[in-house]
């Protein structure tokens, strides 16, 4: 069963909609990730996720092409980022999801694979469900369900802020995905984010309440902030599997979601 969007002739996504798979949206970024692995680390790891989830849920869900760009303009310091403005990125995460409304897709599911578009991803749910009348949700791959028990499981990495970027956890899906590409032996553990009492951040153990980002190269020598150097293939495998399994879930959860109709109360 066909489940990747762009291969579908229209009037298989005519079919597609009227079956009420969900729309599983990839979104991420370009940018550094250290010496050891490339500038699509967000993007590849993302595809990769999403790719693995809908594969297994393709009578239920259709994979949207990833929305490649996002918001890196912290990144800039180091060669490669690419940015794209807070107000383009969610007027075009916007009208990808009000095209798939309007073929008939009514349920969406953005999945991010870059640490910095979150807030954004909320938002464009939040706008596809006020503009289209759709079921719109967002989620970060790595805080899919059942992704935390596995990383807690496997991590060697300090427990606050070693699997944060170009880290023990990405480095492990990198590895797992196309290991060709990853040069463990550039790989460096660097942990200089200066974490105080309420600023702390990382991908598996969360964010501490004071919530803000500065220039990564004031953050970062090497563009890595946990330690990679913990990384393994086979962590990597195990953290995929829970991510996809993770997505499916939420796939499941959003289509059983009972619709209560709008009602105007003047
Ligand atoms: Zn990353």
């Amino acid at each position: 069963m066909k489940y990747r969007y762009g291969e579908l002739t229209w009037p298989e996504v005519k079919e597609a909609a009227a079956a009420k798979r969900v729309a599983v949206v990839p979104i991420a970024t370009i940018e550094d990730h250290g010496h050891h692995l490339p500038i699509d680390t967000d993007l590849r790891l993302c595809n990769a996720v999403c790719e693995a989830a809908v594969a297994r849920a393709a009578d239920r869900a259709i994979l949207i092409p990833a929305i490649n760009h996002g918001y890196s303009p912290h990144h800039m310091d180091f060669p490669g980022a690419i940015t794209i403005g807070a107000h383009t990125l969610i007027d075009y995460g916007v009208d990808v999801c009000t095209s798939l409304a309007h073929h008939g897709f009514d349920t969406i599911l953005i999945v991010n694979g870059h640490g910095s578009n979150t807030p954004f991803i909320d938002i464009i749910a939040r706008l596809a469900v006020v503009k289209s009348g759709v079921l719109a949700a967002a989620v970060n791959y790595w805080s899919a369900p059942g992704v935390r028990e596995v990383a807690e499981r496997l991590r060697e990495s300090e427990k606050v802020g070693g699997m944060n970027h170009a880290c023990e956890f990405e480095t492990s899906l990198y590895l797992a995905i196309a290991p060709d590409l990853v040069d463990m032996s550039k790989a460096r553990h660097e942990l200089s984010h200066r974490p105080t009492e309420n600023y702390w951040t990382d991908l598996v153990a969360g964010d501490g309440p004071l919530v803000m980002m500065e220039h990564w190269s004031s953050l970062s020598e090497t563009g890595v902030m946990g330690d990679p150097t913990k990384a393994s293939a086979e962590k990597g495998r195990a953290l995929l599997e829970a991510a996809a399994n993770g997505i499916v879930a939420l796939v499941d959860e959003m289509r059983a979601r009972v619709r209560a109709p709008r009602v105007d109360r003047h």
